[in-house]
């Protein structure tokens, strides 16, 4: 069984990559330049949910240090539709903007970003998101065709974004353990039984008894077996974000309930290996939804500039806010930044030194062993990626 004393732990069963396509070290946690918010972003009708995303991922200080660079714009050969390229500019003119601007790039690209999307009606801000994420990663691809999936999940993005869950099975009878490995980029949690994140998070590894219909296939027994399964986050991503699930796909209804959560998060409780140091996370963006259905209602979101400073951004408007107003929202999405080297209580902006905290999913993927079961369109396919559609999957 797999034992680790620490972060720089290995995930076993994964495939190392044959290429590291980029340096962990360069990725950088703490803003590298101290300012107050940048602009608010016009809509042109229903856009609110892109607006809202758009401000998240502008305070994303590893994904904003790197495009703020432009690193990537003069390295870029892509001809055509990039959303690196799109989402530099973006940042770059927002950070540095006092009047509200259009994010007329992002609008023009809407179609390539996702299919589905039509302009003019309100989307799922959590799609958008996931489609916008999936976007940034298929243009740090572009340039490296053919790439083994562990490869794959060394791109800026992934790295950025990504951690790995397992899925362990135990059997009733022999005791065999079967583990399973899963990229994800965001953690789609169910909040019907939980008031709060902690709950929620709790809820997500209890272990789960796999029986009659629902039975697992024992290797060792070679028999339909009652067993048990249970989830935990294998490698832990830089950036955490969390999908509160709101949204009732059948019903198209609601869950309105508050769910508190926290300004920092430990998530040591929810790992493969729950002993150890804390895993600390300080929350840097709150993407809100108020309205009755996923099909109308208004997105806007808090986020934390880089003086340390939380602002409400709702379409054009930029306002200053306290944490405590932050943290009493009707959040739909949770943006949590890894803390390299923070205790809880120090404020982050409060140290400006570049940080290089190491890699963990590059750690995972590139010291394991075998190949194993992270499956081939673990990386690729964005709905394949969820935790929510992994999860639905094996139910099904
Ligand atoms: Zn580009
Ligand atoms: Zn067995």
């Amino acid at each position: 069984m797999a034992t680790a004393g620490n972060d720089s732990f290995i995930a076993e069963g994964m495939t190392p990559p044959q290429r590291i396509l980029f340096p962990p070290e360069k990725i950088c946690m703490v803003w590298q330049q101290r300012q107050s918010a940048g602009a608010g972003l016009r809509n042109v009708g229903n856009t609110c949910f892109l607006n809202a995303v758009l401000q998240c991922l502008t305070y994303t200080p590893p994904l904003a240090n790197y495009l703020l660079s432009r690193q990537h714009s003069q390295a870029c050969r892509q001809q055509g539709f990039c959303m690196m390229c799109i989402m530099e500019a973006h940042v770059n003119k927002v950070l540095r903007s006092v009047s509200a601007i259009l994010p007329l790039a992002v609008l023009r690209a809407f179609r390539f970003i996702g299919e589905h999307f039509q302009l003019g009606r309100e989307e799922d801000a959590h799609d958008f998101l996931c489609c916008t994420v999936n976007a940034m990663q298929r243009a740090c691809l572009s340039a490296s065709n053919d790439l083994d999936i562990s490869s794959q999940s060394t791109t800026i993005v992934h790295q950025i974004f990504g951690g790995f869950l397992r899925s362990r099975v135990i059997c009733f009878s022999c005791k065999a353990i079967s583990d399973s490995y899963e990229a994800f980029l965001d953690v789609p949690l169910d909040i019907k039984a939980a008031s709060s994140l902690t709950a929620a998070l709790e809820d997500f590894v209890t272990p789960e008894h796999l029986d009659g219909e629902n039975c697992f296939q024992c290797s060792k027994c070679e028999k339909n077996v009652a067993a048990t399964k249970r989830f935990t986050v294998h490698c832990a991503p830089k950036v955490l974000t969390v999908c509160l699930k709101r949204f009732d796909c059948f019903t198209a209804g609601k869950i309105s309930k508050v769910v508190e959560y926290p300004e920092y998060l430990d998530l040591r409780p929810y790992m493969s290996q729950a002993d150890g140091e804390p895993l600390l996370y300080s929350l840097y963006a709150v993407l809100v939804h108020s309205g009755v259905s996923c099909h109308g209602g208004h997105y806007f979101c808090y986020t934390k500039a880089s003086n340390g400073l939380w602002y409400r951004m709702d379409d054009e408007s930029v306002q200053l806010r306290s944490i405590d107003t932050v943290l009493r929202q009707q959040a739909y999405l949770l943006f949590y930044a890894r803390c390299s080297d923070l205790r809880i209580g120090e404020r982050p902006s409060s140290s400006l030194a570049p940080s290089h905290a190491p890699s963990f999913l590059s750690q995972c993927v590139a010291s394991s062993k075998q190949a194993g079961s992270v499956g081939p369109q673990g990386l690729t396919g964005r709905t394949k990626v969820t935790l929510g559609s992994w999860v639905r999957a094996s139910e099904e």
